[in-house]
């Protein structure tokens, strides 16, 4: 077999982990195969043409519409597509992530177009939309229940595998970079997000940029270190108001290095995802009366 497709479970035999092309990182992501469903598609142009030599792909679920996520589905035309009602409009339509991203008129709006040119993306169509806690039988063998998980888009969803206890948590991703730096992305949705996975009963995690993650204890414990990160952003911005005692406008926060304490190659693009953050952080704390509006700004109460 392929060194990229890696059985999951001794028992259940149909359920493979995917990993996506250079460990899958951006722009590339894992993928769960379960008998004959694909869950997302980012995996890469070559090596999506391998895995569908070897193994029939009749549906196709998604997590949701992040380019990285979607990028093979014009290679699985003969697939139903699957997702949910909120992120429809942007997969259907891949010009639509442009506004979404609030890049529309900067730099980075030519570099999102060539890389959706690059990727060979195509608009497909939307057969069926999921919603929480609807359930699939695969093989007559298998439960893959959805779960409605949004926060990093508003429509995300991850799936969990009922018998085998295997989740999938598409960018729920347990890495050390948490984002949600779209427009239609919320902090406090992507929290009970997390707060739900944490209630499941889970053997193995796979997410759209780690691989296996194994034991409760380790699932545990990589769940915690996330939530850890979250939180540190929320001491940083809540100190950087207490270091100041006068009304911060959000701009204040632009080019901080607050949420990417280092900028990468995609320095422009973080600066523009990093405030875009930070203002769902600003959103959690109006509603918990941590800070109120003054003047145009924020202040901590
Ligand atoms: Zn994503």
């Amino acid at each position: 077999m392929e060194d990229f497709i890696k059985p999951l479970s001794n028992e259940f035999e149909n359920i493979y982990f995917i990993e996506g092309a250079q460990r899958a990182r951006y722009p590339y992501s894992n993928s769960m195969l379960i008998g004959d469903y694909l869950i997302d598609t980012g995996i890469s142009h070559k090596r999506l043409k391998r895995l569908k030599k070897q193994f029939p792909i009749n549906k196709v679920f998604l997590t949701h519409w992040h380019e990285d996520h979607i990028s093979g589905n014009y290679l699985l035309r003969d697939a139903k597509f699957y997702c949910h009602s909120k992120d429809k409009a942007p997969i259907e339509n891949v010009d639509k992530m442009i506004p979404l991203y609030n890049v529309k008129n900067t730099p980075i709006e030519d570099d999102l177009k060539s890389l959706i040119k690059l990727l060979r993306m195509q608009n497909i169509k939307i057969d069926t939309l999921i919603e929480d806690n609807d359930i699939f039988n695969i093989d007559d063998q298998l439960k893959l229940k959805v779960l409605f998980t949004p926060g990093h888009t508003a429509g995300h969803c991850a799936y969990y595998e009922m018998i085998s206890k295997i989740a999938f948590l598409g960018d729920i991703d347990l890495t050390k970079h948490p984002y949600y730096g779209n427009l239609d992305a919320s902090l406090i949705e992507f929290e009970e997000s997390i707060t739900k996975i944490k209630s499941l009963d889970i053997n193995i995690i796979v997410t759209g940029h780690r691989g296996i993650i194994e034991g409760k204890d380790k699932i545990d414990g990589e769940i915690e270190k996330y939530e850890s990160i979250l939180n540190g952003r929320d001491e940083r911005i809540l100190a950087y108001f207490s270091e100041r005692s006068r009304p911060i406008k959000l701009e204040e926060f632009r080019n901080n290095n607050i949420i990417y304490r280092k900028y990468s190659a995609y320095k422009d693009f973080e600066i523009i995802a990093e405030l875009l953050m930070i203002e769902k952080h600003i959103e959690k704390f109006l509603k918990n009366n941590l800070i109120s509006e003054e003047n145009n700004g924020y202040i901590l109460i």
